[in-house]
């Protein structure tokens, strides 16, 4: 009897070639990674790595809190790693072979000096290593949904600004990138500036050396606006909005906005939205409020297309303001403290709270995975992104999925596939460079236990063989994300 291989929960059928490794910035960047000798001499060694202006880019909590640096400009690398192992306070000290173990690191400087901690937090700022979404290691999978449409439906966007501009939806017919819901018109103009920073957290150009990095560096943002220069607005211009978004190829519609009012005539409109495949994105509310109890909307419509975000800090815990509910809020994303782009210039970045930043940050997610996954239905896509959350207690009983988004785990899914006539059975797993999965087996397609966890080589695959293959009459198997 031969083996079954068989391909679950949306893994793609049989193996997606991937492109290989994304080796960006490697020029000129000297990274090395050391491990702590023990817990008593982490404060040691930081003061070290002070003197040695070395800079913490990422910490592995699980892994004897091994810690990825990079070299001040001009240090010899072998030099570098001759004084970490001289030191007494490191287990080891090697050079970062891989560069992409350590994910993609964009070129925004912003990005760069440790700002955007929701993307990639080491601890900065008195911040707890590693409660992010792991952008880099999301990178690692997909950075582009460029053919994703994202509508902001809000105080508009400035469209000219720097790291915007070139990420912005066109209008076929006249090539303006919105709609304003208050004149009918096609200027989008922001003249608040909430809508300008929801767009430069979903989507900000990256890796062009220009302020920050967007969730996706490469999105189309449709700015909608019906909120006027007070952050004010009527449910029918939303409604007209949400219309335009969706008769004009939107595949995302962010809502950072709300009431305690339920609407019969904005739920009826995202219907439509439902009907059409298109992601709601809603923020939970900033009223520290239990939205099971005092309801906010449109974040607590019941549509399975609706996805409603509270707001977590750089500590993984709930922001002081953020509204909560196991009932009515999904997941939490990072909404505190977070830089984005500012509508009063060009050039112009502000840090703004609030789970409207929080839903941004979900939308640009929603965009990345839908551009890897066409085809999923709303209420698939978002089951995907809140089985990937990061369960973490702050989240426990406040929110449906228990956890903080995790861009990484929603992306990184490998293929698996039966390589033909290999003698013993062998299983090929392609995904991320220097990923780590775990493949779990059954024979009876109900309970699946883990059979090896394991990462990938720096093209992404993994050979997998299955000795006890032999005594079983039948066996699936399936590969997910690791730890
Ligand atoms: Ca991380
Ligand atoms: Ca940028």
């Amino acid at each position: 009897m031969g083996a079954v291989v068989m391909l679950t929960s949306g893994f793609g059928p049989g193996l997606s070639p991937h492109p290989g490794p994304l080796l960006k910035g490697t020029g000129g960047a000297r990274r090395i990674l050391v491990m702590p000798v023990d817990e008593a001499r982490v404060a040691a060694l930081e003061r070290f790595h002070a003197a040695a202006k070395t800079r913490i880019l990422r910490v592995f909590p699980g892994q004897g809190s091994v810690q990825v640096l990079e070299l001040s400009a001009g240090e010899p690398i072998e030099e570098a790693l001759a004084s970490y192992r001289a030191s007494g306070l490191v287990r080891f000290a090697e050079p970062d072979y891989a560069v992409s173990a350590a994910g993609l690191l964009p070129s925004d400087p912003h990005f760069q000096d440790g700002t955007q901690w929701s993307l990639n937090n080491y601890g900065q700022s008195s911040g707890l290593p590693d409660a992010d979404i792991d952008g880099p290691e999301a990178w690692d999978v997909r950075w582009s949904a460029s053919n994703v449409v994202v509508a902001i439906v809000d105080t508009g966007v400035r469209h000219t600004h720097e790291d915007l501009a070139g990420n912005m939806w066109r209008n076929p017919a006249d090539n303006t990138p919105g709609f304003n819901g208050l004149t009918g018109g096609h200027d989008p103009w922001d003249d608040n500036g909430h809508g300008t920073h929801l767009a430069g957290i979903i989507g900000a150009v990256g890796d062009n050396g220009l302020g920050i990095a967007g969730v996706a560096w490469r999105v189309q943002i449709m700015a909608c606006k019906f909120l006027d220069s007070t952050g004010n607005g009527y449910n029918s211009d939303a409604i007209s909005c949400i219309e335009f978004a969706r008769t004009n190829g939107a595949n995302i519609i962010n809502l950072s906005w709300g009431g305690p009012d339920y609407s019969d005539a904005v739920s009826n409109a995202l219907w439509f939205a439902r009907r059409d495949g298109i992601v709601v994105v809603a923020a939970a509310g900033n009223n520290a409020a239990n939205t099971d109890l005092i309801p906010f909307y449109p974040a607590g419509i019941r549509l399975d297309n609706i996805v409603a975000a509270g707001a977590s800090t750089r500590l993984d815990g709930v922001w002081i303001l953020s509204n909560y509910g196991v009932a009515s809020v999904d997941l939490f994303a990072p909404g505190a403290a977070i830089y984005s782009t500012a509508n009063t210039g060009d050039s112009a970045y502000v840090s703004q709270d609030g789970s409207s930043m929080a839903s941004a940050c979900v939308a640009g997610a929603c965009a990345l995975l839908r551009a890897q996954e066409p085809a999923l239905p709303p209420a698939g896509l978002i089951g995907r992104l809140l089985a990937a959350v990061d369960k973490k207690p702050a989240f426990a009983n406040k929110c449906a999925s228990g956890g903080r988004l995790n861009l990484r785990r929603a992306l990184d899914r490998p293929a698996i596939t039966a390589l033909p006539n290999a003698s013993p059975f062998e299983l090929l797993v392609t995904g991320a460079p220097q990923h780590w999965y775990v493949i779990e087996a059954t024979t009876n397609l109900a309970t699946w236990s883990a059979v090896q966890t394991n990462r990938t080589d720096a093209f992404g695959a993994w050979t997998f063989t299955d000795p006890p293959l032999t005594s079983q009459p039948l066996r699936f198997y399936r590969a997910g994300p690791g730890p």
